[in-house]
């Protein structure tokens, strides 16, 4: 099986890494036991979910985290040429654990330096705190509206509605819409979630402070 990296996700392409706890052969070492019951990456697209199932997201997450860092970039790039895009969603699926951190981080940081435009989800805190020196369109998912007040910080935040299978979106304090279930809604106005509009609209995860 050839591996490949990039797979289209909301209009652009996204990482997908391995969905589940790391005993489990997954990446999400910051669930919480209402994540993994209710987890979007499986439930809400069961066609996205049978396309990519684990072995190829285990796959290309042992080339992300095994191969150099040159042999990553070098086909991150190329994919993203086939895909005629210039957007990486990270953690379409999984996240980012404690021991690929760093490695993550170098990724990002040189994609950006090329002009790639990088979003996406992550439960990790550490991770979040970093990647803002390079990308302030990766939120934070946190459980409640009360723990995005206790940061006070002005970043991006996803805060899930299991019952709707979608999240709230905050910058900061302010509420920058709602995504999910491929939907998009801003002040009652519903579209489909697409990435590259929320981008051109500055809406969503690209939602600007004033
Ligand atoms: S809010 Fe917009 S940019 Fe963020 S994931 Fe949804 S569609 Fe993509």
């Amino acid at each position: 099986m050839k591996t490949r990296l990039l797979y289209p996700f909301s209009g652009i392409a996204g990482i997908f890494f391995p969905v589940g706890k790391p005993e489990d052969d997954g990446t999400c070492q910051f669930y919480t036991t209402k994540c993994l019951l209710a987890c979007a990456a499986i439930r809400c697209n069961p066609k996205e979910f049978e396309q990519i199932g684990h072995e190829k997201k285990k796959a290309l997450y042992d080339f992300i985290v095994g191969e150099s860092i040159f042999k990553v970039l070098n086909k991150i790039t190329q994919e993203l040429k086939e895909m005629e895009c210039t957007f990486i969603y990270w953690f379409a699926s999984g996240d980012c654990t404690t021991k690929d951190k760093s490695r993550i981080l170098k990724i990002v940081e040189y994609l950006s330096l090329e002009g790639i435009i990088q979003c996406g989800y992550t439960r990790s805190k550490d991770f979040w705190s970093d990647v803002r020196k390079y990308t302030d369109n990766i939120a934070l998912t946190l459980e409640s509206y009360a723990e995005v007040q206790k940061t006070q910080s002005r970043g991006l935040f996803a805060i899930p509605n299991y019952k709707k299978g979608k999240v709230e979106m905050y910058r900061g304090n302010y509420n920058s819409g709602t995504c999910g279930a491929s939907v998009y809604t801003y002040k009652k106005i519903e579209r489909k979630a697409n990435c590259l509009e929320c981008y051109a609209n500055k809406q969503g995860c690209f939602f600007e402070l004033p």
